[in-house]
């Protein structure tokens, strides 16, 4: 099982304009998340449905750039997009799981499924 610190950010940095934000966790770990990875995990109803299953769902252009960063208890992060999109809550377990370093490939939920990354 992971180590709780896992799950548990310390930093959050979304510097305005950038299509990416780095989470630092509490286990040491730095994971950079391109904006477009975000946006197309983005767990609420109205992007995903209902049917239970996540999935990657490609972002308008317009749809990458960051308002802020909400926290819901201490469980999950809300990210109000500057669209106006802010029903998306992500658990930091689920953002955990959407990195897509080497260190954390195949080793998440996500991995099955996540996109080739851009960068
Ligand atoms: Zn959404
Ligand atoms: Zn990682």
């Amino acid at each position: 099982m992971m180590d709780p610190k896992s799950f548990k950010a310390v930093a959050i940095r979304s510097p305005r304009g950038a299509k990416l934000t780095e989470i630092d966790w509490a286990d040491g770990h730095k994971a950079t998340y391109p904006h477009e990875l975000l946006r197309g995990y983005c767990p609420c109803a109205g992007c995903q449905g209902h049917s239970g299953e996540i999935k990657f769902i490609a972002p308008a252009p317009h749809q990458l750039e960051i308002d802020r960063f909400e926290g819901v208890g201490r469980y999950a992060l809300q990210i109000v997009w500057f669209d106006g999109h802010d029903t998306g809550l992500y658990s930091y377990k689920y953002l955990r799981s959407l990195c897509q370093c080497a260190a954390c490939a195949g080793s998440s939920e996500a991995a099955a499924h996540r996109p080739v990354s851009r960068a």
